[in-house]
């Protein structure tokens, strides 16, 4: 079996670096927090002292990191893949950033011969630690053929969408729709118990009508149950409405919707809530309610 180097064992990573090891693959793994790489190495996974130690230690090297800057960072940076990956290792990164960040870093990784992939992932930790996360790939097809089955690992849908950055545009995508469902659930429900009925009552009614979704049905029960341990912190999504908002800039389209949602996860990310789940948008309008 391949193996494969693994920086960036939070939320995401670490369900995703053991699937890879469940399934048979050799695994050395880096991130600056040593606890999570402690339990991979109980799981059998090498340990490396920096992200050039994985590159030289791997033929494919993913990274699963919060925003554009870490993966620059990790990739381009001092002891950074780029320091020890030679030409023919494959870089695949899956962590959610801007897709002109993602092209960035392929141009400058290509001109030492290594091939990258962008591959953002949607399906949150549950789906992450059953390895059937979504997977949106942007690069050469070819190379996305090369290491789809590596990727069917940890992910169920596994798509190849076209050129790299593509799979972030399309991440952005999925991100602007689960914003605005979480915040529309939010102000539905509030609007509810405001009035005098009773929210459980009304997400039961309509979670299998038109309204129904897969948004609904992984986050009002939370919100219902008052669990916002993260799952998906609000900074990480007010970071990927932010890279939609910058792409929206560069292509001249005007993201009314995603601006209003913007201002409502910054709002929430102020007032220190950013380290809550998503979920937690509903605190936006409850407040606004005086609920
Ligand atoms: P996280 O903050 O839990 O994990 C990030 C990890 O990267 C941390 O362990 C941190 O120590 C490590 N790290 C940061 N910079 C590093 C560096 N330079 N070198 C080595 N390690 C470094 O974040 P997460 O929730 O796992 O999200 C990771 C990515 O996946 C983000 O882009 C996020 O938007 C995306 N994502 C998250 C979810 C979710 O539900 N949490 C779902 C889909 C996509």
């Amino acid at each position: 079996m391949q193996k494969i180097g693994f920086i960036g064992l939070g939320i995401m990573g670490k369900p995703m670096a053991k699937n890879l090891l469940k399934a048979g693959y050799r695994l050395v793994v880096f991130d600056m927090n040593p606890e999570p790489v402690r339990e991979l190495t109980q799981l059998g996974a090498e340990v490396a002292k920096n992200a050039a130690e994985v590159a030289r230690e791997s033929e494919i090297i993913i990274t699963m990191l919060p925003n554009s800057p870490d993966v620059k960072a990790a990739v381009l940076g001092q002891n950074g893949i780029l320091e020890g990956a030679e030409p023919g290792k494959i870089l695949i990164d899956m962590s959610s950033i801007a897709p002109g960040a993602s092209q960035e870093i392929a141009a400058k990784v290509a001109e030492k011969g290594v091939k990258m992939l962008d591959a953002p992932v949607s399906g949150g930790e549950p789906k992450a630690i059953d390895g059937t996360l979504s997977i949106m790939v942007g690069g050469e097809e070819e190379l996305f053929n090369q290491v789809k089955d590596l990727l069917g690992c940890m992910g169920k849908s596994v798509v190849w969408i076209g050129p790299v950055g593509s799979g972030n545009v399309t991440k952005l995508a999925n991100q602007i729709i689960v914003a605005l469902n979480i915040i529309a659930m939010s102000e539905a429900l509030v609007l509810a118990q405001k009035v005098g009925v009773a929210p459980e009552r009304v997400y039961q009614a309509i979670r299998g009508g038109l309204a129904g979704s897969t948004v609904l049905d992984a986050k009002a029960p939370l919100i219902l149950k008052r669990q916002f341990a993260p799952g998906f912190r609000i900074e990480l999504h007010l970071k990927d409405l932010r890279n939609a908002m910058e792409t929206g800039n560069q292509f001249d389209v005007p993201l009314k919707f995603t601006s209003l949602a913007t201002e409502v996860l910054q709002a929430l990310n102020e007032t220190g809530k950013g380290r809550l789940d998503h979920g937690a948008i509903v605190q936006y309008f409850e407040k606004l309610s005086g609920v």
